[in-house]
């Protein structure tokens, strides 16, 4: 889709190497630490499912490590994001399982020596621990304990090494950021029904102009309050507007200057269907009325005091 007439947020990629490198070596050593604490947590716990909710909270925790370190390195490059996250997550894998090496086999004092040696280290998880090792899943009585060994502890392993993993996943590609102030802009969602006569008049406004357009729109902050409230909304419609739309608005603004709000807004269309509802019609994240463009003067000062009015 072409926005002709608008100016669109450009993502700068930028990054500078030395941020980089200072704040990622702090990640790592957290990563580090992060992942002996689950290890040595999972250890003496030994239980299946405990070990799981443990499995969870490692990797929640790993992924705000890992987005600490992006966001305070200022970093908005994509592949850079991706590389600085597959490496926080490598470390913290190795980390606990040089930790569960030395759990079984070594003194606390030879931690430091093992982790220098990823050769020992691997060769120990191969021929040492695969064939010998076994979890406990339950413990009602003695008979009834179910113990996983050999191969499905080998898929256990790789489950667990995929998981450390996941917070890959919560790398956004979209980065905005106030190059004045070096800053990140705060994200503010805000949700609206509308008649399609709006959603066609945003799609025409040339630069970003849309404070006369939205002034007597009703705007929800709280997605949740937003669904309680949708059938009464849509009932405000007269029955013979056979389609409306969910408008999403993305704002983004520097928390500092307040200056440079940018603005993307996501359509739902929504039609009647045989018994006369209105109901979504297609869901896509993808269907943009305005991507990522600067506002003019009123419509920035608009969504200002939306989101100070709303919050
Ligand atoms: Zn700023």
């Amino acid at each position: 889709m072409n926005f002709v007439g608008i100016t669109q947020y450009h993502f700068s990629q930028k990054f500078k190497l030395v941020p980089v490198l200072a704040f990622t070596l702090i990640g790592i050593i957290i990563s580090i630490i992060a992942g002996a604490i689950y290890m040595v947590s999972s250890y003496y716990v030994s239980l299946m499912p405990l070990n799981i909710v443990i499995l969870f909270a490692m990797i929640y925790g790993l992924s705000k490590i890992c987005k600490w370190v992006r966001q305070s390195s200022n970093c908005r490059n994509y592949r850079v994001n991706i590389t600085i996250t597959i490496l926080l997550c490598l470390v913290a894998y190795y980390s606990n399982l040089v930790t569960f090496e030395t759990l079984f086999f070594y003194k606390w004092s030879e931690w430091g020596e093992l982790f220098k040696s990823p050769t020992d280290v691997y060769s120990i998880l191969l021929n040492d621990i695969i064939p010998n090792r076994m979890i406990k899943i339950s413990r009602y009585t003695n008979s009834s304990i179910i113990r996983i060994s050999g191969i499905w502890l080998v898929i256990f392993y790789i489950i667990e090494f995929f998981a450390f993993c996941l917070p890959v996943l919560s790398v956004e590609k979209e980065y905005h950021f106030c190059d004045e102030c070096r800053t990140w802009h705060q994200h503010h969602i805000f949700i609206a029904i509308v008649d399609e006569k709006i959603s066609t008049a945003i799609k025409q406004s040339p630069s970003g102009k849309y404070a006369n357009i939205l002034a007597n729109v009703e705007f929800y902050e709280n997605n949740a309050e937003f669904q309680t409230k949708k059938k009464e909304l849509f009932s405000r419609f007269p029955s013979d507007i056979d389609s409306v739309d969910i408008l999403i608005f993305h704002y983004y603004l520097c928390p500092k200057c307040q200056k440079n709000g940018v603005l993307t807004i996501v359509c739902q269309r929504c039609v009647r269907n045989e018994q006369g509802e209105l109901h979504v019609k297609e869901y896509s994240y993808d269907n943009h009325l305005v991507d990522n463009i600067y506002l003019d003067t009123s419509t920035e000062q608009f969504f200002t005091d939306l989101k100070n009015k709303i919050k």
